[in-house]
């Protein structure tokens, strides 16, 4: 069977060129892509002022991605929500949803699984699977909008995968995101963080993009960050923090530097002191992030008393740096760890030959 055209995935303009060599009229094409991209329906039958004609037209030709929600848990101290989608293949992905004063924030995924081997990450335990299409990052987005009722104002694509690994996609997502025809979310209300792809972080300075780009640091000197970071071992440090400037100079945004604090490794006045030193006078901000353990691996979380102290070291050098609060906590908060959990659960109750949707189904009621 031929392949459907993934619609959600389109611009208006490629959209508009589309239906118009089928033979359709272009006001249609902007009909279609409201509904998809500001009313957000889930299917075709939704689109009220469109034939039925043309509507079966488009159920033959196109698909319309939608995902599927699995799983959602929501914690009891500050009402971040955690989402569990499936795709249409079966994979699933994880969503965050974070309440802030200043709005709601949703945390993406960009890929299944991640192939970037961070030690302490569990997104790259089972490796990657398969790159998000545009449409499957923007829906994670759409159907928590929908879900909650409210607008989602921020996003920050910080979930499982390195979205500089799934480059053309991303970049297609994030036009699609910040269209004035679609939600239209402010660019500077966009966050992609990365591990440090160097070439596609010069290539992203020059898409014209006013996005806020985080680099994940995590050390301050190529050693240590090896240890931690694979990724560390084909660039070394002084390349990377030459491409974030070079992404400031292009663009007029600040880097974000997030530094997950690991007991014993990298959080003494030792390693302080040469991040500042690292860092200099950059305009720039320090995100500290205790880091969160997962069962894989040993690593513990420096205590609460040792980061505000690596915070002040900071400070007293005049370095912007913040401790990232943590959201979720008692809802499996660290990166990719519920759909681990999930993916384990699956493995365990087909090696019983049972299947998991009934219980999936009470855990996200729990
Ligand atoms: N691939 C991107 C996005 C990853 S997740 C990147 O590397 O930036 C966003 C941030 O969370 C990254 O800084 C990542 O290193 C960090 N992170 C992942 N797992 C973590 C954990 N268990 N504890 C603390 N921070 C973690």
């Amino acid at each position: 069977m031929e392949q459907k055209i993934d619609i959600k995935s389109m611009s208006l303009q490629q959209l508009t060129d589309q239906l118009i060599q089928m033979g359709e009229k272009k006001f249609r094409a902007a009909q279609i892509y409201s509904w998809i991209h500001q009313k957000l329906v889930t299917n075709f039958d939704e689109m009220t002022n469109i034939s039925k004609n043309t509507r079966t037209m488009l159920k033959e030709q196109f698909e319309l991605v939608c995902l599927k929600q699995v799983a959602c848990k929501i914690s009891s101290i500050d009402g971040t929500r955690k989402y569990l989608f499936g795709l249409s293949d079966g994979h699933v992905i994880e969503s965050v949803l974070m309440r802030y004063h200043h709005g709601n924030s949703v945390c993406i995924s960009s890929q299944v699984g991640c192939r970037m081997g961070c030690r302490f990450c569990a997104s790259t335990l089972d490796g990657l699977s398969r790159n998000l299409r545009p449409s499957e990052m923007l829906d994670q987005i759409y159907r928590i909008q929908q879900d909650i009722g409210e607008r989602i104002s921020n996003v920050v694509v910080m979930g499982s995968g390195e979205p500089l690994d799934n480059y053309e996609n991303l970049i297609s997502f994030l036009r699609l995101l910040t269209d004035a025809n679609g939600l239209g979310i402010s660019q500077r209300n966009i966050t992609v963080s990365t591990c440090g792809l160097v070439p596609e972080m010069y290539r992203f300075a020059e898409e014209n993009l006013q996005i806020t780009l985080a680099l994940s640091l995590h050390a301050s000197n190529n050693e240590v960050r090896k240890t931690l970071m694979p990724i560390a071992n084909r660039y070394a440090l002084t390349e990377v923090l030459k491409a974030c400037d070079n992404y400031f100079e292009k663009t007029g945004r600040r880097i974000t530097f997030e530094y997950s604090l690991v007991k014993g490794v990298n959080d003494g006045q030792k390693q302080a002191d040469e991040l500042a030193e690292l860092i200099g006078n950059r305009n720039c901000h320090i995100n500290l992030i205790p880091v969160n353990p997962i069962k894989e691996r040993d690593f513990v979380q420096t205590d609460a008393k040792n980061v505000n102290n690596f915070k002040k070291l900071l400070e007293k050098k005049r370095i912007n740096v913040t401790i990232r609060r943590e959201m979720g906590r008692d809802i499996d908060g660290a990166c990719g760890q519920l759909r681990k959990r999930y993916m384990d659960q699956l493995k365990e109750e087909n090696r019983d030959g049972g299947i998991c949707t009934d219980r999936c189904r009470k855990d996200a009621s729990d």
